[in-house]
C-alpha cells in the first residue's frame, strides 16, 4: 500500500486489468522479479511458485530461448511487440505474448489471442484498404470520417469519435461514427478538465490505450515493489495498464463498458484524440487489432499535415498571388502607403474584414477597423506582449481579443480577433488584420462551469461530472479563428515586406545622400553668387548716384525718373541679396544646442515685432505655458519673429489677435494638417484672424521669393522669410505647414523633436 501512494503520485498506476497476466524479469538472468497476482488462474501457477523462477518455467526453455535472441535483436525500450503465442493454461484459449523493456526490467505481458484455432484474421488485408482510403483524402473532415469509419469497422466498437484539442484546450467532436441507435456526440464541446493534463502527457507518449471493461476488478503485482531497488513499477508502455479511479467512475457516470483510445499527433504536439467507446459489456480488443489501430492513428497522424495542406491549397495560393501583386504595387508606387488603396489592397492579403498599417509614424486603414486613437492603444498594448519580441515569429494572433486585452470589448464589432505582425523591433512598422464578431453557438456535454473539485473526506479531490445534459451557450467577442496556413502564409509576406523596407530605406539613403551633397552645392553656390553680386551692385548704384547729381539741375531741375528706377532696383537688388546669403548662411551653418524656454524665446521675439505689433493694435497671447526643448535659441527665435511678423503684416482687421501654442502630438490636430513626420514631436503654432491663403498657394508660399502680392503691398517684402522659417525647422529635424481659409486667418505649424524636449 505504501509503494501505491508512492507510485501513485510519482504517476505511476498499480493496478492492472485482471483479464491479462504480467510478468517482469530480470534482464540479467531472466528470473521472475514480480507477477500479477492473478497467475494461477491464467498460467497455473500462483506467485509463490514463480517469484525468483526462471521465466522458463513459463514459456518452457524453447520460449525462453526465443525471449533471449529477441532481446538481443530487438529495441524493445518502451516499444511492446508480440514474442510468440502461448497454449494457455488447461482449457483456456491462447495468450499473445508481448514484450518491452523499461527502467532496466523486462516486462512480458500475456492475453488472450485473437486466434481461433491457428488462423489469426489477417489484419494486413483489413487495414490495407483502410490506409488507401485514408491517403485519398483531401480534407480534414474527410480525414476524420473515414479514420472514424475504418476503425469501427476494425473493431465493432459502438462509437467512434475525432475529438480536437482546441488552444485553450478544451475538446470538441469534430468526426464521429457510430452505431445507429446511438445519440450523436458530433460538435459537442468538452471543459479542458474532461481529459485532464496527465492522460494528455501519456498520450503524447503512448498512441494507444485500451480498457477491455471498464469497472473489472483490477489485478495487483506482487510484491508491490523490485525487491531489489524499490522501485514502483512504471506502466506507462503496459497494455494491461489499468485506469484511474477518476476516467473509470467518468466512464461509468456515461455508462461507458470498453475503450480504446488513440493519439493523432501533428509533429510533437497532441492535436486530439480518436476516442472509442462501447456500451454492451467487455470487448476483447487482441494485440493483432490494437497493432492494426495503432497503424492507422499513426497514419492518421502523418496524413493530417497534407490534408490541411491540400484542403487549403487553392485559397493559400490566392493568398500568395495577391501577396506577390501588393508587393509590385508598393515598388511602383510612393512606398507601404500604396497598398492601402486601389486593388487589391492590404485588407485582400488574408481574409479579414479590416487591416490596419502602422508606416511612416501613422495608421493607415482599409476596411472596418478601430479608431487611429484605439490602434494605438492596441499597439501599446501589443508590444509588451512576449509574442512580438520573437525574432523568428514576431506575430499575434487571438480569435478572442477581448479575454486577453482589457479595451478590447468596446471595439470587439470590428475586431474580435487580431492578427498582428511586427515589422521592425522597435515596433515601427506594424501590419494588423481584423475579424469582426461572429456569435457562436457552442453545445457543451454539460456545463462548462462546473468545477470538477470536490470536497470530500479526505480533503479536495479530482471527480469526473456527473451531468452530461447539452448546455447551449453563445458566445460573445469572438470571431473565425485564424488557421496555421493563413499565419504562416502571413509571415512569409512579412519577410516581402521587410525585404521592401529594407531596400526602399537603402534607396532613401542614397537619395539623402545625393541630396545632401547637392544642397551643400546650392548654398555654397547662392553664397558665393550673393556675396559676389554684391560688390558689382553698389558699383552700379554709386554710379547711378553720381550721374543723378552730374544731371541733377541740368533737365528742368530734376532727376531723370530712368535715373530713379535704377537706384530704387538696385536697393530692391541688395535687399534680394542680403536674404539670399542669408537663407544659404541658414543651411551652412550649424545648429548651437541648448535646452531652451521657448516662453522666453517668444517673449524675445515679441519685442523684435513690438512696432509692428503696436501699429496694427494687435492683440497677441499664449494660453498655455510653452515647453522647454533643446533647440539653437537664435534660430527659433527668428522662426517666430518670421512667422509673427507675417500674422501682423498679412492682416487689414482692426486690433489683429494673434495666438501662440504648443501641441503635443497626441492633441487632436485635423488628420490632414498633419504630416507624417510630426508624430511625437512637440508641434508650435502661430495662429492669426488675418488675410488667409487659398489652398493652392498653401505649398507656393515656403518657396524663396515667392510672394502671393504685389510687389510694395502689405508693407512689402521678398518673399524669403517662409523660406527661411522652412530650412529652419528642417535643420532641427521638424517639419512646418499651414492650414489657412482665405479671409480667416491661417495657422503656421512647425514640430521640433521631442526627443529633445524636457
Ligand atoms: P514675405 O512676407 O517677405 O513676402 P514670406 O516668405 O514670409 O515672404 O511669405 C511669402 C508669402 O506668403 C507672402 O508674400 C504672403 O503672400 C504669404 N503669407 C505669409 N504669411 C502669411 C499670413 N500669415 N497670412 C496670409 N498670407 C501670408
Amino acid at each position: 500500500r505504501h509503494y501505491q501512494v508512492i507510485a501513485a503520485v510519482a504517476g505511476h498506476q498499480l493496478g492492472l486489468q485482471g483479464h491479462g497476466a504480467l510478468l517482469v524479469v530480470d534482464p540479467a538472468n531472466l528470473t521472475l522479479l514480480q507477477v500479477t497476482d492473478n497467475t494461477e488462474a491464467l498460467l497455473g501457477m500462483p506467485p509463490s511458485a514463480l517469484l525468483g523462477q526462471p521465466i522458463a518455467l513459463v514459456l518452457g526453455a524453447a520460449g525462453e530461448a526465443e525471449l533471449r535472441a529477441f532481446l538481443a535483436k530487438h529495441s524493445l525500450d518502451c516499444n511492446p511487440l508480440h514474442l510468440l503465442t502461448h497454449p494457455g493454461h488447461g482449457d483456456a484459449s491462447p495468450l499473445d505474448v508481448t514484450v518491452h523493456t523499461i527502467d532496466g526490467v523486462v516486462i512480458v505481458e500475456f492475453e488472450t489471442t485473437a486466434r481461433t484455432g491457428t488462423q489469426e484474421p489477417d489484419y494486413y488485408a483489413l487495414i490495407k484498404q483502410s490506409v488507401a482510403r485514408l491517403q485519398e483524402v483531401t480534407t480534414l473532415q474527410a480525414l476524420g470520417d473515414v479514420a472514424t469509419e475504418e476503425i469501427r469497422s476494425l473493431t465493432g466498437l459502438d462509437r467512434v469519435m475525432v475529438y480536437q484539442f482546441h488552444d485553450d484546450g478544451h475538446g470538441e467532436v469534430v468526426a464521429e461514427s457510430r452505431r445507429p441507435d446511438l445519440p450523436p456526440w458530433l460538435g459537442l464541446h468538452y471543459p479542458a478538465h474532461d481529459i485532464p493534463e496527465p492522460a494528455r502527457e501519456i498520450f503524447r507518449r503512448v498512441w494507444i490505450r485500451s480498457l477491455r471493461h471498464v469497472g473489472a476488478p483490477l489485478s495487483e503485482i506482487v510484491p508491490l515493489a523490485h525487491p531489489e531497488t524499490g522501485r514502483a513499477l512504471n506502466m506507462t508502455y503496459c497494455a494491461l495498464r489499468g485506469a484511474s479511479v477518476m476516467y473509470t467512475e467518468y466512464l461509468h457516470n456515461i455508462h461507458v463498458t470498453s475503450t480504446l483510445t488513440l493519439s493523432i499527433r501533428r509533429g510533437d504536439k497532441l492535436w486530439g484524440l480518436i476516442s472509442c467507446h462501447h456500451y454492451s459489456g467487455a470487448v476483447d480488443l487482441p494485440y493483432g487489432m490494437r497493432a492494426a489501430c495503432e497503424l492507422l492513428a499513426q497514419i492518421v497522424s502523418l496524413q493530417h499535415e497534407s490534408a490541411e495542406n491540400r484542403q487549403h491549397l487553392h485559397y493559400r495560393l490566392q493568398l500568395e498571388q495577391t501577396h506577390q501583386t501588393l508587393i509590385t504595387q508598393a515598388f511602383r508606387g510612393e512606398g507601404l502607403s500604396g497598398i492601402m488603396e486601389g486593388t487589391p489592397t492590404l485588407l485582400d492579403a488574408v481574409d479579414a474584414s479590416g487591416a490596419a498599417l502602422f508606416y511612416q509614424g501613422r495608421w493607415w486603414c482599409v476596411g472596418a477597423t478601430p479608431t487611429p486613437e484605439q490602434l494605438q492603444a492596441l499597439n501599446a498594448w501589443l508590444s509588451t506582449r512576449a509574442e512580438f519580441s520573437c525574432a523568428a515569429r514576431p506575430v499575434f494572433v487571438t480569435d478572442a481579443l477581448a479575454s486577453l486585452y482589457p479595451a478590447g470589448e468596446a471595439i470587439a464589432d470590428v475586431a474580435s480577433g487580431v492578427l498582428a505582425l511586427a515589422l521592425s523591433r522597435t515596433g515601427g512598422h506594424r501590419v494588423l488584420w481584423f475579424r469582426g464578431e461572429m456569435v457562436r453557438t457552442v453545445n457543451w456535454a454539460g456545463s462548462p462551469h462546473d468545477k470538477p473539485m470536490t470536497v470530500g473526506p479526505h480533503g479536495p479531490r479530482l471527480t469526473p461530472r456527473r451531468s452530461f445534459e447539452l448546455f447551449v451557450e453563445s458566445v460573445h467577442h469572438r470571431c473565425a479563428p485564424w488557421n496555421a496556413m493563413e499565419i504562416d502564409t502571413v509571415l512569409r509576406f512579412r519577410t516581402l515586406l521587410m525585404e521592401f523596407i529594407v531596400s526602399r530605406s537603402e534607396h532613401l539613403d542614397a537619395l539623402n545622400t545625393e541630396l545632401a551633397r547637392s544642397n551643400d552645392e546650392l548654398d555654397a553656390f547662392a553664397f558665393i553668387a550673393s556675396h559676389d553680386l554684391k560688390e558689382p551692385l553698389r558699383g552700379i548704384y554709386k554710379y547711378a548716384h553720381q550721374l543723378s547729381e552730374a544731371v541733377d539741375g541740368a533737365i528742368d531741375g530734376k532727376r531723370p525718373e530712368q535715373l530713379e528706377g535704377l537706384m530704387r532696383l538696385t536697393v530692391r537688388m541688395d535687399s534680394l541679396l542680403d536674404s539670399l546669403l542669408h537663407f544659404s548662411r541658414v543651411g551652412r551653418t550649424d545648429l548651437l544646442y541648448e535646452t531652451v524656454d521657448l516662453n522666453e524665446v517668444v517673449a524675445d521675439a515679441l519685442e523684435m515685432v513690438d512696432a509692428r505689433r503696436t501699429s496694427k493694435n494687435a492683440n497677441i497671447f499664449v494660453p498655455t505655458r510653452l515647453p522647454s526643448i533643446a533647440c539653437d535659441w537664435v534660430r527659433v527665435r527668428e522662426i517666430f519673429v518670421n512667422l509673427l511678423s507675417n500674422a501682423l503684416k498679412y492682416n487689414v482687421q482692426e486690433g489683429v489677435r494673434i495666438e501662440i501654442g504648443c501641441l503635443s502630438a497626441t492633441d487632436d490636430l485635423p488628420e490632414m494638417a498633419r504630416p507624417s513626420e510630426a508624430a511625437g514631436h512637440a508641434v508650435l503654432y502661430v495662429k492669426d484672424d488675418g488675410i488667409g491663403i487659398a489652398p493652392e498657394h498653401a505649398g507656393e508660399v515656403f518657396k524663396m521669393f515667392k510672394r502671393l502680392h504685389g510687389r510694395d503691398d502689405y508693407g512689402g517684402g521678398s518673399g524669403a522669410g517662409l523660406a527661411i522659417v522652412k530650412k529652419l525647422v528642417e535643420r532641427h529635424g521638424g517639419a512646418v505647414w499651414l492650414t489657412s481659409m482665405p479671409n480667416r486667418g491661417s495657422t503656421f505649424y512647425f514640430s521640433l523633436p521631442s526627443r529633445a524636449a524636457t
